[in-house]
């Protein structure tokens, strides 16, 4: 089956774009909401991260990445604190396009909302005929234990944005959206040349099979909870906050973690440390718990 029908029928949405990366991704998205809608007001939140164009960038929500880039900002983005709905109510104008969110914020330190969150900026979206957008570049494709994070959720957004985990290390991007939203844009309003691509396909094909026939989620909630566990059984003074979903898992701590990440790197162990102070775990969703015990071994000796 080709891969657009494969991809759509796992999905609440009717139809796709293509693009080569996130923050494409998120461009599209965006362009997307803004022809529908005919309104230039985006609302994404702080701490959230959408890519490194302009336009993505301008919705990410760290004012230290505009700075050096301000004199050329797009107009119209406004962050607001994350999992905090009052905040949205309050920003919505008459001029507001969309509502631009990470299911669990990623690069931001892996924060999980409340439950209802999400379900909430859904029924707000409705109300108004605002767009709703989730940015699913690093929760999709099976990160959080559901093909999409969003599922967690049970909400049905306008637009969905993807790529990371879609070709498996090949680079792909894409865009969702249900039909309604997507049949604003015509032809010439949106395009990229290699978007696509027979190879790209191929690969992101081969992932959506290895899903099914590997039994991917199911090691990815399997694996995820016990990795959750075992961090939690780490009883030191330096770790504030265990957090996440799937195989998305964060430890906060009590001081800032980049040395952390040098060590564990010199013990064989790739993470990185977001948020200052959170050291985020994003292993193989194929990872076994043989291998998160030698993981959290390291770990346990390194703090
Ligand atoms: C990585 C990331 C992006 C940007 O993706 P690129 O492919 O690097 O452009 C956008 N949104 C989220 C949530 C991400 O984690």
């Amino acid at each position: 089956m080709i891969y657009a029908k494969k991809l759509i029928d796992k999905t609440s949405f009717d139809r796709i774009f293509y693009a080569n990366s996130g923050a494409e991704a998120n461009e599209g998205a965006i362009k997307l909401a803004v022809k529908y809608t005919g309104k230039s007001e985006i609302i994404s939140t702080v701490d959230s991260f959408h890519g490194r164009t302009l336009v993505t960038l301008a919705a990410t929500g760290h004012e230290e990445y505009h700075e050096p880039f301000k004199q050329v900002m797009p107009k119209g983005f406004i962050n607001v604190p994350y999992n905090d709905i009052d905040a949205i109510k309050e920003a919505i104008t008459d001029n507001t396009a969309a509502i631009l969110v990470e299911p669990i914020q990623g690069e931001g330190g892996v924060n999980v909302p409340d439950k209802d969150y999400l379900k909430q900026i859904e029924e707000i979206c409705h109300e108004k005929d605002i767009v709703f957008i989730v940015d699913e570049v690093q929760t999709g494709f099976g990160r959080c234990g559901t093909l999409f994070a969003h599922e967690l959720f049970d909400v049905k957004p306008d637009i969905m944005t993807m790529a990371k985990g879609i070709g498996g290390g090949v680079p792909m991007g894409g865009i969702l959206a249900t039909e309604k939203v997507a049949g604003a844009f015509v032809p010439g309003d949106h395009g990229t040349t290699f978007g696509g691509g027979p190879l790209v396909c191929a690969a992101a094909n081969a992932v959506l099979d290895a899903f099914e026939e590997e039994n991917i989620l199911d090691n990815v909630n399997e694996v995820g909870e016990y990795f959750i566990s075992e961090l939690k059984k780490l009883d030191k003074e330096i770790i504030a906050d265990v957090r996440g979903k799937g195989l998305m898992v964060g430890i906060e701590l009590t001081k800032p973690g980049a040395e952390y990440v040098d060590k564990l790197r010199e013990a064989g162990f790739l993470i990185n440390c977001t948020a200052s102070k959170v050291l985020r775990f994003v292993p193989p969703l194929i990872i076994t718990k043989e291998e998160i015990d030698q993981f959290v071994k390291a770990l346990d000796e390194i703090l």
